[in-house]
């Protein structure tokens, strides 16, 4: 079964590497590699208005630099329209995907309830129908209220009932984009991805793409969600909270720093190795049942 195991990890080109993407790459490609697994590399480009032009090569020679080596080419969402298209057109046939004209007003007028991360759930306007004389913008899945449940690895028994903490969710934006759930399920399903490791402010999207893999006939990956790197003000690493880029002088550092993170035992010493050592250690001594299990942020130590 070992060899079975096929790891991703997925960067969106929004601009570089930050302290929290490195935590979930080093999960990821520790746990694929110590299982002999093999580590993909996907660029979640999927929504091109937000993609900073060089990012995406900016996050390979990064990865490069902190010595991380992947199994076969890239893959880049901008490249995958076609199957995206193709999955909501097999949606749509099944009358799983409808069309919705809602606005994001009428949307706000009308939901009664806030969906599980944030936004508002789907009232529902147009499942059965486009109101009279109006067009569809987006499309969407229809859900229903059965709960969705899983085991993650790490944070236990995930359960939501999508009906009621997300609604029907959308598929093609108005813009014509095709949103991020369901690229990721047709990815996850083309890449043949047995194990997902990432951080745990996707965990709430997690129901959401096994509805899409059950709608969709795929099967469904194991999933390990890891704590998230806050800065010190409390806030998720992030673009927006002006997460630092990583440097590439300090790569063997800042991977010691992320090992320690996931609750490894790093001697201390090894942030003055080379990055080489610093791998060499983490092979050998790796331990999955060391990271914390946490869905919050963590500040990370200095
Ligand atoms: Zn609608």
């Amino acid at each position: 079964m070992q060899n079975s195991y096929r790891g991703r990890f997925a960067p969106s080109p929004t601009g570089p590497l930050h302290f929290g993407s490195l935590v979930a790459a080093v999960g990821s490609y520790l746990d694929a590699r110590t299982r002999g697994g093999e580590w993909l590399l996907r660029m979640e480009d999927v929504d091109t208005p937000r993609n900073v032009p060089g990012a995406a090569d900016a996050i390979l020679k990064t990865l490069e630099v902190y010595g991380f080596e992947w199994n076969g080419p890239v893959l880049y969402q901008s490249s995958r329209f076609a199957a995206y298209a193709a999955a909501l057109e097999a949606l749509k046939r099944c009358g799983l995907a409808y069309g919705c004209a809602c606005s994001r007003k009428e949307i706000a007028d009308s939901a009664t309830h806030p969906a599980v991360d944030g936004g508002l759930a789907y009232p529902g306007t147009c499942r059965n129908g486009l109101p009279p004389g109006r067009e569809a913008r987006a499309w969407r899945l229809r859900v229903n209220d059965d709960e969705i449940a899983f085991d993650d690895r790490l944070q236990g028994r995930v359960a939501q009932h999508l009906e009621s903490d997300v609604g029907d969710f959308v598929l093609r934006r108005a813009d014509g984009l095709f949103a991020y759930q369901l690229a990721v399920a047709v990815d996850d399903d083309f890449q043949q991805i047995s194990h997902v490791v990432r951080g745990a402010d996707l965990l709430a999207s997690t129901p959401r793409q096994i509805w899409l893999q059950r709608c969709l006939g795929f099967s469904r990956p194991i999933y390990a969600h890891l704590p998230v790197a806050a800065n010190a003000a409390g806030e998720k690493l992030s673009k927006q909270t002006l997460a630092p880029a990583l440097a590439p002088d300090l790569a063997a550092a800042e991977l010691v720093r992320a090992l320690a993170f996931l609750g490894q035992d790093v001697p201390a010493q090894l942030a003055r190795a080379t990055v080489a050592e610093v791998w060499a250690w983490a092979h050998e001594n790796w331990s999955f049942d060391a990271i914390p299990r946490q869905p919050g942020i963590i500040v990370p130590r200095a």
